[in-house]
């Protein structure tokens, strides 16, 4: 095999991000030899509810035979009252029985099944949850590569992982596992071989492929696929589940917007600001503020000296909109405040939105019923502090430090601040769906951001990547675990 030789068939961008590119047979295209007569690939299903595409490059048929995902629990019933529970309960128990059905009994048990055919320059793919079994019917070599289709979620539901070991308890030595299949690239198992069951002989490709795949994972400002994700995905993602024509400018924007939360333009943003901080510049916008009064003072500084798009000003916004949140609790939970007695006893009972707008007006101006200017700004403010409060409930207060707004990722506070609150939730829930677990980490990792570096009177440095190189932050893949370090 040629050093040289590039792969025909491709796991595409999702799947090629597990386990940084590097699960042969998976996301890595294994070529299957046969060297004799009716060799088999018993009947399975692929690991992780996956797909496959399966070129046929020279020598004899391969015979196919399909059982369609509406048989997937008729066969799997039959082939446990056949066999046996398997060992363990895993999503693979058919696969490791290694047996061949015929035809004949699955006409017994009355189970759909196709068959079909093909030859040198043929391709086929298998559908995620459909069980197949091979025939290779002479000598023939073929390539193969599991795919992930554009509306396969990222982890299949309710998938039970096979477990790696040779005990009783486990799956056998050469399982893929949950932890196999993770997008992380620091744990990738890079030593990690996979021997297929069945009378083919697989043989891994060369290392060539390795460092393909893991080229192809792009940093944020080469704007196209990021590893598992492409802009195309997402931006298809956003477009069905808000139902705006495809080309509404909001779809575009909240798929910037998707892509820059916690992405290494976003830490660097955070490691300027601390650097300004640690250097004692600015230093006077960096008061906590106990008040309500201080902290519309700093916001009004914030407002004159730096650009909207200061992390500061969401930390302050989120305190307003928290505020006028306890507020309306108060009053919820207390009804008998809701009924005050106004201009000269006459009675009105009033919504506990608008009592508790009043104590914030207090709060802010010392004054119940301040002039409409004042009211307006207060006003204003709690609206634009609206998200940063949803994705600081969703994540912790650190994602507030996590999103990049500058001329690089065409975003600003402001149009963040103005999203509908309904495009916002679908947002969130896909930002969730995709990207949920390591986003939730990264807030975690830089929750006290605002307490040991930015409100601190002493700064204290803290965070790995305030150490790091800016070229080398700029290049760091997306998703990286290393931006969690410590
Ligand atoms: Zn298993």
């Amino acid at each position: 095999m040629s050093p040289e030789y590039v792969p025909l068939v491709d796991a595409g961008p999702r799947l090629r991000r597990r386990n940084n590119g590097n699960i042969p047979g998976v996301n890595t295209p294994f070529w299957y030899i046969s060297q004799c007569d009716r060799t088999p690939a018993t009947l399975h299903v692929k690991d992780g509810n996956l797909g496959s595409i399966n070129l046929l490059l020279a020598g004899a048929p391969k015979l196919w035979l399909f059982i369609p995902k509406c048989e997937k629990t008729n066969i799997e019933r039959r082939m446990k009252e056949l066999y046996g529970p398997g060992r363990v309960p895993c999503s693979q128990e058919i696969r490791h029985y290694n047996a061949i059905i015929s035809p004949a009994l699955l006409e017994k048990w009355n189970i759909t099944y196709y068959l079909d055919y093909y030859l040198p320059g043929e391709i086929i793919v298998t559908r995620q949850n459909t069980y197949h079994q091979v025939l290779n019917i002479g000598p023939n070599i073929a390539e193969s590569v599991n795919i992930k289709f554009n509306n396969t979620p990222d982890m299949p539901a309710g998938y039970v992982w096979c477990k790696r070991g040779s005990g009783p308890a486990a799956c056998g030595p050469h399982v893929l596992t949950a932890s196999d299949f993770s997008s992380s690239y620091v744990e990738a198992r890079s030593n990690m071989k996979r021997i297929r069951t069945g009378g083919t002989t697989p043989v891994p490709k060369t290392k060539k492929h390795k460092s393909r795949a893991s080229t192809s994972l792009v940093p944020l400002n080469a704007g196209i696929a990021y590893g598992r994700f492409t802009n195309a995905h997402i931006y298809d993602r956003f477009a069905t589940e808000l139902g705006y024509q495809v080309d509404n400018p909001t779809i575009a924007f909240l798929t910037r917007l998707f892509f820059a939360i916690a992405s290494p333009e976003a830490v660097n943003q955070l490691r300027q600001t601390c650097y300004l901080r640690q250097t004692g510049k600015d230093g006077h916008l960096f008061s906590k503020g106990e008040t309500i009064i201080q902290a519309m003072e700093a916001l009004d500084k914030i407002e004159e000296v730096v650009s909207s798009s200061s992390i500061i000003r969401r930390y302050h916004l989120l305190r307003l909109t928290e505020r006028r949140t306890a507020l309306v609790q108060q009053y919820k939970l207390n009804p008998a405040q809701h009924t005050r007695t106004r201009n000269g006893g006459g009675e009105k009972t009033q919504k506990v939105e608008s009592l508790a707008l009043q104590d914030l007006y207090y709060e802010a101006y010392n004054d119940r019923d301040p002039p409409p200017e004042l009211q307006k700004k207060l006003k204003n403010r709690l609206y634009h502090g609206r998200n940063w409060a949803s994705l600081a409930e969703r994540y912790s207060v650190g994602i507030l430090a996590l999103l990049p707004t500058s001329r690089d990722t065409d975003l600003t506070n402001t149009q963040i601040e103005r999203v509908k609150d309904r495009d916002f939730l679908v947002f969130l829930d896909i930002l969730q769906q995709e990207r949920g677990e390591f986003i939730q980490q990264m807030s975690t990792a830089v929750e006290n951001v605002y307490v040991n570096i930015l409100f601190n009177p002493e700064p204290v440095q803290c965070y790995q990547f305030e150490q790091v190189d800016q070229h080398i932050l700029h290049n760091t893949l997306f998703d990286d675990r290393r931006l969690l370090q410590r």
